[in-house]
């Protein structure tokens, strides 16, 4: 079977695959906790799930404007500017299937075959891989724990070339939950602009941030920063919407309408009855946002506190989205049985053998050492979890 280079040489997306694991563990009928997924575990709120109910019935059921439907395009406008003031026309925003679908289409738009796109490291996992189905390069640069996980202004410039043409900054973070503050965002977009280059800004994880922290969209920082960003934003993880596939993008109307073009030909509208749902999502009453948001704090609280009394784990508390970057490293070199961990991998699978827990290994998102721990499950599963690992690492020695 020939197969093209392109997909040959692509990994499969590394959060996907041990949520998948731990999916087809749990359908055997073995009791897995799953630390790994960024999803969360609350249902789609009801109001939401009665507007896509209330869609169908309406006979919102066909093809829709192919960069979404307008009443939504428009909400999303609102929805950003009372959230930081920024202001977008309806031209200026487009919605795709999911932001990983607006990421691709963002990357595919603006880069050319050999342009660079600088990505920090730990990353998410898909930005190098869309980087390179765009035939674009990723240039990391590595950050430390020391630096909560943030590059740092001599970083950027180091790393810039005269093939630079984006960077991809995910604020706050998957995976370490780091939030930049406003002068850290300013530091950085006085570089973009001596560059001149586009900064793809992913907020998706934009309300869920902790501790009071005083969140700055990147946009927002000044009209010429907001020319040179494309926004991505959407309602999987604030909405608990992961399964409606709905992202959002907002940049310079020239962008928007490439991104159109692309959309047109590859994908037509997002679902319909998805859009809908998204229109009640972000424009109906808040409240559920912050009642999650609220648990996810609770949740945060208590698995930094657990993670820290593991002996060998070294946690950081993070400010935003539901991950913690935990330390690992110092059971690498150790083994129990004829499990030998060589690194985050083999413990990611030693944990899920051993522990029948499911965790992300830093290695995914580039950064040997740590592991990624989501608490995006109930409390019980949370402390089940951490128990079951604690046990299963005090094994190793
Ligand atoms: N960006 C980041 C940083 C994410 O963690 C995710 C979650 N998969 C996405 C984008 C994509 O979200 P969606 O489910 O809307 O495609
Ligand atoms: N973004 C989520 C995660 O990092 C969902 C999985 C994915 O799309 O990669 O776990």
């Amino acid at each position: 079977m020939h197969l093209s280079t392109k997909v040959n040489t692509m990994e499969f997306s590394g959060t996907m695959q041990i949520s998948g694991k731990a999916k087809e563990l749990k359908a055997q009928g073995i009791n897995v906790i799953d630390l790994s997924v960024g999803e969360p575990d609350f249902p789609t709120p009801q109001r939401i799930k009665n507007a896509a109910i209330k869609a169908m019935e309406d006979g919102h059921t066909g093809y829709t404007m192919a960069s979404g439907i307008i009443p939504l395009r428009k909400a999303v406008g609102k929805w950003i500017k009372d959230f930081s003031g920024v202001e977008y026309n309806t031209n200026e925003i487009i919605v795709s299937n999911g932001a990983k679908h607006s990421l691709y289409n963002a990357l595919q738009t603006i880069i050319e075959v050999g342009e660079e796109v600088i990505i920090p490291a730990p990353y998410w996992v898909t930005y190098p891989a869309l980087v390179e189905i765009v035939d674009g390069v990723p240039v990391y640069i590595d950050t430390t724990s020391e630096s909560n996980f943030k590059i740092t202004p001599n970083q950027l410039k180091d790393a810039i070339t005269d093939k630079t043409r984006a960077l991809i900054l995910c604020n706050p973070s998957n995976p370490t939950g780091s939030v930049y503050s406003k002068s850290e965002l300013e530091e950085i977009g006085k570089i973009v602009i001596e560059n001149d280059l586009y900064i793809i800004s992913d907020e998706i994880y934009s309300r869920l941030v902790y501790d009071d922290f005083d969140y700055v969209s990147f946009p927002s920082l000044s009209p010429e920063l907001k020319k040179k960003t494309i926004l991505i934003e959407g309602v999987s993880k604030s909405y608990s919407m992961t399964g409606w596939r709905i992202g959002f993008t907002a940049a310079d109307k020239e962008i928007i309408s490439g991104m159109g073009k692309l959309q047109s030909q590859m994908t037509s509208n997002p679902a319909s009855i998805s859009q809908y749902a998204a229109l009640e999502a972000i424009s109906g009453p808040q409240d559920d946002v912050e009642d999650m948001r609220k648990i996810f704090a609770d949740r945060r609280e208590f698995l930094f506190k657990a993670l820290n009394e593991i002996d060998g784990v070294k946690a950081e508390n993070a400010k935003g989205a539901f991950y913690l970057f935990p330390d690992f490293s110092s059971f690498f070199g150790k083994s129990y049985k004829e499990n030998k961990i060589e690194g985050s991998m083999d413990l990611a699978m030693y944990l899920i053998a051993e522990a029948k827990v499911a965790t992300v290994p830093g290695s995914v998102f580039g950064a040997e050492g740590f592991m990624r721990i989501a608490y995006a499950t109930s409390m019980e599963n949370l402390a089940e979890g951490i128990n079951r690992i604690r046990e299963a690492v005090s094994k190793l020695g």
